[in-house]
């Protein structure tokens, strides 16, 4: 089934909270392991396709049922083209 033309958000993140990320991400000494752990304590969950910070929510309203997807602002700009 073809999923409807979903409506996108952003998601704001207070100012402190993304300093305290961007260090953590662009720290060389981190592993990758504790960097997605530290993403994934700050911000919830990642983008669905690559794992990075998500920015966008991207919401499906199928009959009554809402699908909610977030995604980075590299990969949603792949998604977008599918629309
Ligand atoms: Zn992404």
């Amino acid at each position: 089934m073809r999923k409807p033309k979903p409506t996108i958000r952003a998601i704001v993140y207070p100012e402190e909270k993304l300093k305290f990320i961007s260090k953590k991400l662009a720290n060389p000494k981190l592993s990758e392991y504790r960097k997605k752990e530290y993403i994934r304590r700050f911000v919830g969950e990642h983008c669905a396709i690559c794992h990075e910070v998500p920015t966008k929510i991207v919401q499906y309203d199928m009959r009554g049922i809402s699908l909610v997807e977030k995604y980075c602002d590299k990969c949603i700009e792949k998604i977008k083209i599918a629309f």
